[in-house]
């Protein structure tokens, strides 16, 4: 059969079924495009929050993983000073004045090079674990060694006499030497309670990173519980309202500036700090065959002993008290002792691919704080600090809440914090608040405002009661808040 003129289904194809078919197909096509884009938009937005969660995940394997090593050498380095104190001991006893002269010496040094080692290892630790150098902390880790070694040993007071006198001969470039040299393997790990003792060590508002952080969220129970005259008292800046900057003290330089053990030199006799019998039986548990004697206990000498203000009750874990620890019971005794402890500080940047505004690239910085503690027991459940001698005594280390651990107002390793403090607050008690692209500045120019500071008074009027915790958990505080880490 053969077919003849145009086949129907031709005819059909040709001509339109309807007279808005053409538009179908373009609305169609209009919505698959934009099904696509979407689907696109899907699939980068994923691909960001997979990238965002992914780096998270690696920053806080590398801050835990850096900030336990870390405390791990703080606690090697503090049974190694024991040790030493045991020797010092049994030094004594033999009479050996030069022995114990070298001991220590050696413990000067280590109080030193100990912590030195422990910020090595934990920039290892964090970079094993995936994380990069950070070039602003090499820089800022090379001008502080640059500041130590040309600052340190030549500044004087008004009668000559040096205001940082070095705890060991040679001591400030010995440690500027080994800050560089950290700074030039190349710093992932930032450790964040580094405490400079050119730093403040607080008492004053405008030191408390927690009263900006109050500004920027409103936080106004912060204020009631911490300052609960302040919103009224200030009125404006001109002439500077604050009272001074405090000064900065002067103490005795035994510890490093980073990951302090926080240990004293006490010249005193052995008889003031612990018995005959207890000397001897940590020697023989740590395999010394000398019996340390009386002559010795009686001898007055430098021992290195736990500052008794920095190894007190942990009160960050406090359970009572006006700000109590949301834990679910009481810190052991044997662990309940502050101490020497970790922070680090572990900064890692991801680009989205999802576009900002004209098109720009959005990159997000994450940072991760982590704790660390080093902890024992003397004997079988004596916390370590018993006798205030340095005794051999750790055997663990922990993580702990970032809160717990002891932290500097000078601004540890947070830059942008400690650049506020040491070069825009001497201008802010000048002049006043200022434009600046320094997000503490910016807090302080809300400050100024009293409008902002009634808002927050009327708010207190009415809501102040809920400042108050009744029972622990974040539920109680609606409207405040304080600063609890992770
Ligand atoms: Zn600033």
């Amino acid at each position: 059969m053969t077919r003849t003129g145009s086949p129907p289904w031709r005819i059909r194809r040709l001509r339109p079924a309807h007279p808005f078919c053409g538009t179908r197909a373009g609305q169609a096509i209009i919505f698959f495009a934009l099904a696509l884009v979407i689907l696109v938009f899907v699939v980068i937005w994923t691909y960001d929050l997979h990238r965002i969660l992914y780096t998270k995940s690696i920053t806080q394997n590398a801050g835990d993983a850096s900030a336990l090593m870390a405390a791990r050498w703080q606690g090697i380095t503090l049974n190694m000073i024991g040790d030493l104190n045991i020797m010092h001991a049994i030094a004594l006893t033999s009479d050996d004045a030069n022995t114990a002269a070298t001991i220590t010496n050696i413990q000067a040094r280590l109080c030193f090079v100990g912590p030195m080692i422990a910020l090595m290892a934990c920039q290892e630790a964090a970079k094993n674990n995936g994380m990069y150098r950070n070039p602003d902390f090499d820089a800022f880790m090379h001008e502080h060694a640059q500041h130590v070694r040309n600052g340190y040993g030549s500044m004087t007071d008004d009668d000559g006499s040096p205001l940082f006198p070095e705890p060991y001969e040679g001591c400030w470039a010995d440690y500027a030497d080994m800050l560089d040299l950290v700074a030039d393997e190349g710093m992932a790990a930032g450790p964040d309670n580094l405490r400079l003792y050119t730093d403040y060590v607080g008492g004053h508002y405008l030191l408390m990173i927690e009263f900006y952080e109050a500004i920027a969220g409103k936080t106004w129970c912060w204020f009631c519980n911490n300052a609960p005259t302040l919103l009224e008292d200030y009125e404006n800046f001109q002439p500077c309202w604050w009272p001074p900057l405090p000064e900065i003290p002067h103490m005795e330089y035994v510890n490093s500036e980073v990951f302090s053990l926080r240990l004293s030199k006490c010249e005193t006799t052995l008889s003031s700090l612990l018995d005959l019998p207890t000397i001897n039986s940590n020697a023989a548990e740590r395999g010394f065959t000398t019996i340390v004697d009386s002559n010795a206990m009686a001898a007055t000498a430098a021992w290195y002993c736990y500052n008794t203000e920095a190894w007190g009750p942990w009160n960050a874990m406090a359970t009572t008290g006006p700000d109590p620890f949301p834990l679910t019971g009481p810190v052991k005794d044997t662990y309940d002792y502050a101490g020497a402890d970790v922070a680090v500080r572990i900064e890692a940047s991801t680009t989205r691919l999802t576009p900002a505004q004209e098109g720009a690239s959005i990159t997000n910085v994450i940072t991760w704080s982590a704790g660390a503690k080093p902890f024992g027991y003397l004997g079988d459940a004596d916390k370590p600090t018993r006798y205030g001698l340095v005794l051999p005594a750790f055997r663990e280390t922990h993580l702990v809440p970032i809160d717990a651990v002891s932290g500097p107002s000078g601004g540890g390793y947070n830059l942008e914090w400690r650049r506020h403090i040491e070069q825009h607050l001497p201008g802010y008690m000048r002049n006043g608040p200022q434009p600046s692209s320094c997000w503490y500045c910016q807090q302080l120019l809300t400050w100024e405002n009293s409008a902002f500071r009634q808002d927050g008074i009327d708010w207190l009027a009415v809501n102040s009661w809920q400042c108050t915790m009744t029972t622990p958990g974040p539920g109680s505080y609606d409207g405040g808040g304080r600063r609890r880490g992770h």
